[in-house]
């Protein structure tokens, strides 16, 4: 089991198209159906929040 690889399964949906749901950090539109549940993060969060919660070996 590699506990590092946890994208997705929080409920959250990708979205087809609008109503995108907004990021819970920014308030940006992400890519995730207004109708996740979770927290939806941009892009960019999401890519922050990888690098801060990254597994160091
Ligand atoms: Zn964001």
């Amino acid at each position: 089991m590699d506990y590092c690889a946890s994208d997705g399964g929080d409920g959250l949906i990708k979205a087809d198209g609008p109503p995108y749901a907004e990021c819970v950090l920014c308030r940006e539109p992400t890519e995730y159906a207004e109708a996740s549940k979770g927290l939806p993060l941009c892009p960019v969060c999401e890519w922050q929040e990888a690098q801060r919660t990254a597994c160091s070996g």
